[in-house]
């Protein structure tokens, strides 16, 4: 009898943490790698925040919490959801928990049946399709081709649905492409889900603030408020507060569900953290004046990735319009020799060359289902970014 469950024997160790393992494993031994492949804000957590948090341990919150998280936070919750997104949810249908990774997956394991289905649109975030498999459900993925966008259409997400469908996931903006959808794009998909009330929708909202340019950010259950009943909509402080290691998230949605996440929650992790709970009151209701910072630095960012991938012999991408990612079109490269003699012969080839010839750790778009791509994650610094563009172009180059 096997120690490890069958269970697990359909899930793989994340590709992102796979890559940036096998980065730290060469850095150890004195290799300069720059890692890209990181989805983790490079900035400090803001003194306001930390202050916060320092306070919570001085005061003496320090013990256990309600599992749905204290309620002055869930009370910035709903403030937020109500002045930023129009969403009017009652403390009782707000769930704090250990990032948004957990909400996502605690929403599915409350509710997935053996067999229920849950459409994917593909690029998609690595950890969604085997929180699916791990929850019992069948991940049902949908190529949303880099000419769409990287965007789920209407008539793909009307294919997709079966009698067993019971969630659409949606991530806006998108790891890892960094597509945004507009609210027109939410209200096309919502004339199809209207038609398929058995399908709920989960809106994972993390990277909201990251959003550049003319792109507005739009979640499902504000562009289509007759489905609010069937969205979750799961957000944090992770990416916006740069607040990674402190694990805070939330969900807001049907009561049922919400009660359902707290029961699991309740025999598993309790909730999260005393004091990133108190912490995260401070992100979420106290001075952002950051986050337009942040955010023109990412732009910034982009803007010289992009720039400088378009001019890199055999890669091509097109502009993200949020998150802190670009995902790049590698079909140039594709059956090119290196120095070594060896054939590129797939994204994760290429991935695999430019850490070992570049020092420049990416991931391959295997990965997050869709080849042939890299995913670089421009939350380094600026210096960084140019190092890296100019190993990764000249590795380019030495193909032949
Ligand atoms: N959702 C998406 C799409 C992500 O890319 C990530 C992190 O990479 C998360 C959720 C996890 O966020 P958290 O740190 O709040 O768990």
């Amino acid at each position: 009898m096997s120690l490890v469950s069958s269970r697990l024997k359909s899930i793989r160790p994340s590709a992102t943490k796979a890559m940036t393992a096998r980065a730290a494993a060469l850095k150890a031994q004195g290799h300069q790698v720059i890692t890209l492949s990181q989805g983790e804000p490079d900035f400090d957590t803001p003194l306001n925040i930390v202050e916060a948090g320092i306070q919570a341990i001085r005061d003496g919150r320090t013990r256990y919490t309600a599992v749905a998280g204290v309620a002055p936070l869930r009370e910035a919750i709903r403030d937020k959801l109500a002045r930023e997104n129009g969403l009017n949810y009652s403390i009782d249908q707000i769930t704090v928990g250990c990032g948004a990774k957990q909400l996502v997956f605690n929403a599915l394991f409350a509710s997935l049946e053996p067999g229920d289905e849950v459409i994917i649109p593909a690029p998609c975030w690595v950890s969604y399709p085997d929180m699916v498999r791990l929850a019992g459900g069948e991940p049902v993925t949908v190529n949303c081709p880099e000419a769409d966008g990287f965007k789920l259409s209407p008539e793909g997400l009307e294919k997709a649905i079966t009698s067993r469908t019971k969630w659409l996931m949606l991530n806006s903006p998108s790891n890892p492409t960094g597509a945004v959808y507009s609210e027109a794009e939410l209200a096309a998909l919502a004339d199809v889900l209207r038609r398929h009330p058995h399908v709920y929708i989960l809106s994972d909202d993390i990277y909201e603030k990251l959003v550049y340019g003319a792109a507005r950010f739009a979640t499902m259950a504000s562009a289509a408020p007759d489905l609010f009943d069937r969205t979750i909509t799961i957000n944090g402080v992770s990416k916006t507060n740069a607040m990674t290691g402190w694990r805070v998230g939330y969900g807001a949605g049907p009561i049922e569900l919400i009660k359902a996440i707290n029961v699991i929650q309740g025999q598993t992790t309790s909730h999260t953290s005393s004091i990133s709970q108190y912490a995260a009151i401070e992100a979420i209701a106290g001075d952002q004046s950051y986050v337009p910072e942040f955010r023109a630095e990412f732009e910034k960012r982009r803007n010289l990735v992009v720039e400088r991938f378009n001019s890199a012999p055999g890669l091509s991408c097109t502009v993200p319009d949020g998150a802190f990612y670009v995902f790049a079109n590698c079909t140039g490269v594709l059956g090119q020799t290196t120095e070594p003699g060896r054939v590129i012969a797939t994204d994760t080839d290429f991935a695999m060359y430019l850490l070992d010839e570049a020092g420049v750790a990416v991931v391959p778009g295997s990965g997050f289902l869709a080849s042939p791509y890299i995913r670089i994650s421009y939350a380094s610094s600026i210096e960084d970014l140019i190092t890296a563009c100019d190993r990764i172009t000249a590795a380019c180059a030495k193909l032949t």
